[in-house]
């Protein structure tokens, strides 16, 4: 039997924990333990499954390039429980996955075809630019300034950076009460750039991932995390009784899949595979099934902005 703890570790698991966190009650006990834990199965809403378009004629440099290799590469995370996670046996869950998934499909590439890449935030423009992968699917936010290096299908989903800070701690209501202390977040993030701004008067902490950041809440090290909401709520709902969102959105992330820059054909495409599965209902289930159950609200259809 798994304890709460390594379940933590396991997405699907997590899912579980979610919809169960008071009964799990935090650190111990199994998820599936418990005279009631296969009504709490059948609550777990499904994930949609993608058919998969034959004969994709599509003139786009990056996808000729992936349909010789017999692959699409995606960048994606792999510590952003319900959005981009990696459990130890290398199977990949949650919302951002699903995404990759459901472009994919319709780009003529099974899930077998598809090849994960971890790739973190600071790494990601590059990734692109390189050629490393094909499409990038993790919490990326479209802007003008990134829109420089790379190109942005989407949006997908709306999130806005947020605060995570210890179930404890009573003194943080916002971006405008860390005066005094120190916020941890990844370089090359929208909300480390943000609360850097000498409006906040606070001292940042960058790490390489966010989950370094968490692990740094937790031993005290640091008083807060910034990020997206949507990213912290999946870490809260893994420690529900040692973690909290703060609540007081302080930005604007409305999520984008990247791609080359000059490759508009492919963009197109994917900006049409989200509008679709937005369309059939896919984009809602599977958002019920993966960052629905960390406790994030529904943002709403996608409404994908070409240019
Ligand atoms: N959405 C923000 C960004 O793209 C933060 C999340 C992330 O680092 O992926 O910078």
């Amino acid at each position: 039997m798994k304890s709460c703890k390594s379940a933590a570790a396991s997405a699907i698991a997590v899912l579980a924990v979610a919809l169960t966190a008071t009964a799990c009650g935090g650190d111990s006990g199994d998820a599936s333990d418990g005279p009631t834990s296969s009504s709490r199965y059948q609550e777990r809403p499904s994930l949609p499954t993608y058919q998969v378009a034959q004969d994709v004629n599509i003139d786009s440099p990056t996808l000729e390039k992936a349909q010789e290799a017999g692959k699409l590469v995606i960048g994606a995370k792999n510590d952003q429980p319900f959005l981009g996670f990696e459990e130890a046996n290398g199977k990949r869950s949650g919302f951002d996955i699903e995404i990759a998934k459901m472009i994919a499909a319709d780009l003529g590439f099974s899930p077998d075809m598809i090849e994960f890449k971890t790739v973190d935030t600071s790494n990601r423009e590059a990734a692109i630019s390189k050629g490393e992968i094909d499409l990038y699917v993790g919490t990326y936010t479209i802007n003008d300034e990134r829109k420089k290096q790379v190109g942005f299908a989407g949006p997908y989903y709306k999130a806005g950076a947020d605060l995570l800070v210890r179930e404890s701690d009573g003194t943080i209501g916002g971006p405008f009460s860390l005066e005094g202390k120190t916020v941890c977040s990844v370089k090359g993030a929208t909300a480390l750039r943000e609360i850097k701004k000498p409006d906040y008067n606070t001292t940042t902490v960058e790490a390489p991932k966010y989950s370094e950041c968490v692990r740094r809440l937790l031993a005290q090290e640091v008083d807060a995390v910034t990020t997206d909401d949507a990213i912290l709520m999946g870490y809260a709902a893994q420690r529900p009784d040692k973690l909290k969102v703060v609540g007081n959105p302080f930005t604007e992330e409305p999520y984008g899949i990247g791609m080359n820059k000059d490759d508009k054909v492919l963009r197109d495409a994917v900006s049409d595979a989200i509008e679709a599965h937005d369309e059939n209902g896919d984009h809602k289930k599977a958002y019920d099934a993966t960052l629905g159950l960390s406790g994030s609200k529904y943002g709403g259809a996608a409404m994908v902005q070409r240019y």
